[in-house]
């Protein structure tokens, strides 16, 4: 059978060019990583023609004794990574891992609590275009104005009065750490089941470098591509053998069909690699360069949301040098450095604007570059945004003078070579 080259060049160019972007620009998107090439090597496999919907020893098709060793090899590592009892690897992606847990503890109608988007939370905590804003009666805590931290008292003052179901911690772009404890009773006290989305921080977790949610909440939900650093594709964890078993009914077949086996050897392959001594010297390091990147952007006149972060992850307030966040990823981006524009909270532009961009630090990370490389990125990013503050309408001196650095990093730091 015929190459992809040879049977659609089309396609094959489409995917030529995406790995060159890959190689030679600076990817600083908080939620992307650089996977390995054993796990891009599993979601090529045959797998994909396999059927397998049920679960490992109890499925609708024959023919399942080998994808069954791939799956219970996942949920093992997964349990091992995380100190559990119960994994479910099949969601397809975070946000249906979410839906699954809904599907199995809440009723269209039930009460629930999670962070606000505009705040750092999800779409699917809650948010009013999204499913769980609609079928659900969605109540929305924030953080405080002053420090951007979230507000604890609000949560529990929001729960006693609201009476949720479900509460959920976790964020799309919450720097800090999350006191699970204290989440947990609050939950306690108003009878709501709790869950963590660890999507962003589940790598950290895993290497040790972030409070794991696990001894807390009665169900854990991750996306498994970002800083875990596996295929893209979601997970649900729990200690509680009972809401396992109404987990996989409401995973399959409650809103899925069949597995996507090929992604679910990536997943088993992605954590072997993170049960690894390295992954716990790759997570220190991310979490040392993100330090660092804040550190200097703020030595370069920006804030930083929260005055700093904890995890992979920074949202820079770029009020002080009066640009948007749709213009400052612009610019980035021509530089050959990727983000992506976010608002920060309160905050007074358009979504489609933002006063904000955030940066992530995990797939340069994996790349090699240490602390004195996001040094660099750091200035790097202080000499672009000077720039742009300066020659809002042209800024390509500065762009093309950043962008030579960074090909000369990515070239020192390659990837798929
Ligand atoms: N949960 C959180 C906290 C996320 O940040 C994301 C992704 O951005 C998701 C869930 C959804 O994951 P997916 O994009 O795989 O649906």
């Amino acid at each position: 059978t015929a190459s992809l080259a040879s049977s659609d060049p089309d396609i094959a160019a489409a995917v030529a060019h995406e790995l060159e972007r890959q190689q030679g620009q600076i990817e600083l998107i908080a939620s992307e990583n650089i996977v390995s090439r054993a796990v891009l090597e599993a979601q090529g496999t045959v797998l994909t023609n396999k059927y397998a919907e049920g679960y490992p020893g109890k499925r609708y098709y024959g023919g399942c004794e080998f994808v069954d060793v791939v799956e219970r090899l996942a949920i093992e590592r997964a349990c091992a990574l995380f100190g559990c009892t119960y994994a479910n690897v099949q969601p397809n992606s975070g946000s249906q891992a979410n839906q699954g847990v809904f599907m199995a503890l809440v009723q269209p109608g039930d009460t629930i609590l999670g962070m606000s988007l505009a705040a750092g939370g999800h779409l699917t905590h809650g948010a009013a275009p999204n499913q769980s804003g609609k079928w659900f009666k969605a109540v929305q805590y924030g953080v405080r104005q002053q420090d951007a931290l979230i507000d604890y008292s609000e949560v529990e003052a929001l729960a006693r009065t609201h009476r949720p179901k479900l509460i959920i911690a976790g964020g799309s772009a919450y720097p800090r750490e999350i006191d699970f404890a204290r989440f947990r009773a609050i939950a306690d006290e108003v009878g709501a089941y709790f869950m963590v989305d660890m999507a962003h921080f589940a790598g950290l977790v895993a290497g040790g470098v972030y409070p794991n949610p696990l001894p807390h909440a009665h169900v854990v939900t991750t996306t498994t591509h970002k800083t875990l650093r596996g295929p893209r594709g979601g997970m649900i964890l729990s200690n509680d053998p009972e809401l396992g078993k109404k987990i996989n009914s409401a995973i399959f077949p409650g809103i899925q069909g069949g597995p996507l086996m090929h992604v679910i050897a990536g997943k088993a392959v992605a954590f072997g690699e993170a049960l690894s001594p390295e992954f716990k010297v790759y997570a220190r390091q991310v979490v040392d360069n993100a330090r660092v990147l804040a550190d200097t952007l703020v030595r370069r006149g920006l804030d930083i949301v929260s005055g700093g972060t904890d995890s992979h992850l920074m949202l820079v307030d770029l009020r002080p040098k009066k640009l948007t966040g749709k213009a400052a990823e612009a610019s980035l981006e021509r530089a050959g450095m990727t983000c992506n524009k976010n608002g920060i909270p309160f905050d007074p532009e358009k979504p489609t604007i933002t006063s904000g961009v955030r940066l992530g630090t995990p797939a340069a990370t994996t790349r090699g570059f240490g602390t004195d490389e996001f040094r660099q990125v750091g200035e790097l990013i202080g000499d672009v945004l000077d720039g742009l503050a300066l020659n809002p309408e042209d800024n390509s001196a500065a762009e093309a003078r950043a962008r030579a650095e960074v090909t000369a990093l990515c070239s020192r730091f390659p990837i798929y070579s």
